[in-house]
C-alpha cells in the first residue's frame, strides 16, 4: 500500500480514502462516491479494528460480509480495496503502545460515547494514524453519524500535521429516519420498530430549537423524556439510553446556551445492540 501510495502521488495524483469496518451499507458508499468525485484515485479500507472494541464488546460477532463488499465497491469503480490482517497492521504494537502524541487528549474523548467506551476513540486514533501513513491520503472521509469521532480525527490530522482535508458527510438515513449502521443487523422486527424513537428525539430538539428554544438543558431533558417514556412503555425488551446531550460541535464541551454550532448526540441499547445518532443545531 505505501509503494502503490507513493507511485500515484508521484505521477501528481491525489488520493481519497475512506476507511471502513465493512458490512458496507449506503452510508460507505455515499463516502466512496465523494472520495470517487473529488480525487484521482480512490481507497478503501476494510479492517474489523480490534483495539477499538472493549474486552465486552462485539468484536468477534461484529458482522462480515467480505464478498459482497468487494462487490459493492467493484461496482462503484473502486480503484484501491486495501484490507489487511491485525498482523500487518499490528506487526508490534498493542493499544497500551500508542506513542503518547497520537493519544487524543481526555476533553474530547471522556465525553458521550467515550463515557461508555474508555478506550474506544485511541483506539480509534491509532488506527486511524497508521493508515493515514500507509495511504497518504489528500482526502479522507467520514460520516457525521459517528460524530466524536470526527472530532477527533480532525484533531489527529491537526496534531500530526498530516495535511490530509478530513471531509464529513452528511449520515443517510433509512426512509423512517433511523441511521444505517452495520450494527442494524443486530435489531429484531421488534427492536427495529422502536428505535425509530432515537430519530423522532433529533427531530424534537431541532423543532424545540427552531421555535427559539435556546437552553441545552431544557431541550435535554425534554428528549431525555421522549426516549425513556417510550422505552418503559416497551414490554420484554431491554432498552436502556445511555445519553443525550447537547455539546460544543467543535470542543465537545458542555454549553449552557446555544449560541455556536452544536451537536444533539444519542446512545442508547436496545437489546443487544448499541445505536447512536446526531444533528447539528446552528
Ligand atoms: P464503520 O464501518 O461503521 O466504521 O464506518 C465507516 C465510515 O462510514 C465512518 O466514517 C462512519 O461514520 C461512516 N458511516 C457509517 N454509517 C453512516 C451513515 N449512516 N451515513 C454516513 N456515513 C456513515
Amino acid at each position: 500500500m505505501e509503494r502503490l501510495s507513493k507511485t500515484i502521488k508521484a505521477a501528481g495524483k491525489t488520493i481519497g480514502f475512506v476507511p471502513t469496518m465493512g458490512f458496507l451499507h449506503e452510508g460507505h458508499m455515499s463516502l466512496v462516491r465523494a472520495a470517487r468525485q473529488e480525487n484521482d484515485v480512490c481507497v478503501v479500507s476494510i479492517f474489523v479494528n480490534p483495539t477499538q472494541f472493549g474486552p465486552s464488546e462485539d468484536f468477534d460477532s461484529y458482522p462480515r460480509d467480505f464478498q459482497k463488499d468487494k462487490k459493492m465497491l467493484a461496482e462503484e469503480k473502486v480503484d484501491v480495496v486495501f484490507c489487511p490482517t491485525v498482523k500487518e497492521m499490528y506487526p508490534n504494537v498493542t493499544l497500551s503502545q500508542t506513542p503518547p502524541d497520537i493519544i487524543p487528549p481526555k476533553n474530547l474523548t471522556a465525553c458521550l460515547c467515550g463515557a461508555f467506551r474508555p478506550t474506544h476513540f485511541q483506539g480509534v486514533a491509532q488506527v486511524v494514524d497508521i493508515f493515514f501513513h500507509r495511504v497518504k491520503p489528500d482526502r479522507a472521509y467520514f460520516g457525521q453519524k459517528d460524530f466524536q469521532q470526527t472530532v477527533i480525527i480532525k484533531w489527529l490530522a491537526r496534531k500530526a500535521h498530516l495535511n490530509i482535508d478530513i471531509r464529513v458527510l452528511p449520515t443517510i438515513r433509512e426512509s423512517d429516519g433511523l441511521a444505517m449502521s452495520s450494527r442494524n443487523v443486530y435489531l429484531k422486527p421488534k427492536e427495529r420498530k422502536r428505535v425509530i424513537i432515537l430519530f423522532q428525539a433529533l427531530q424534537l430538539a431541532k423543532e424545540l430549537y427552531e421555535n427559539g428554544e435556546r437552553n441545552p438543558q431544557r431541550i435535554e431533558r425534554k428528549i431525555s423524556n421522549l426516549i425513556s417514556q417510550n422505552f418503559l412503555t416497551s414490554r420484554n425488551q431491554e432498552m436502556k439510553l445511555q445519553y443525550a446531550e447537547i455539546r460544543d460541535a467543535e470542543t465537545l464541551q458542555s454549553i449552557h446556551e446555544i449560541k455556536h454550532p452544536a451537536v444533539v448526540a444519542v446512545a442508547a441499547i436496545i437489546g443487544k445492540t448499541r445505536l447512536i445518532d446526531n444533528i447539528v443545531l446552528g
